[in-house]
């Protein structure tokens, strides 16, 4: 893992339609993303969330979220404070969402385990 500092920006005003249904977005989150590759290099970059209300509902994390979005279309930024909490723990569950293996790792997991 890498030791610089973790920043994370979040994009409330206008975020992207989704990537994955084309719909209205409500949140945009850019957040640096390091991983290893195969032979041992750690690489730096950059991934890119939205919080999409059709595709991330379901998700304990995102529902929590979309909850609070919810409440009037927009934020109660008098609770400023669960926000944030909300986000990170929002963030960590995109962040720990493997891109490409994911299915396959969980279908392996389950396999080893005799769930299969
Ligand atoms: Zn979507």
């Amino acid at each position: 893992m890498s030791t610089h500092e973790e920043e994370t920006l979040l994009a409330l005003a206008d975020p992207p339609v989704c990537d994955r249904c084309s719909s209205m977005t409500l949140l945009l989150a850019q957040f640096p993303h390091s991983w290893t590759k195969a032979r041992g290099e750690d690489v730096n970059g950059v991934r890119e969330a939205v919080l999409c209300p059709a595709c991330d509902r379901g998700q304990p994390a995102a529902d929590k979220l979309l909850e609070l979005f919810a409440k009037d279309g927009k934020l109660d930024f008098a609770d400023v404070e669960t926000f944030a909490e909300l986000v990170a723990a929002w963030i960590d569950s995109v962040r720990h969402r493997p891109l490409d293996t994911a299915a396959l790792n969980n279908e392996h997991e389950r396999w080893r385990r005799g769930e299969l």
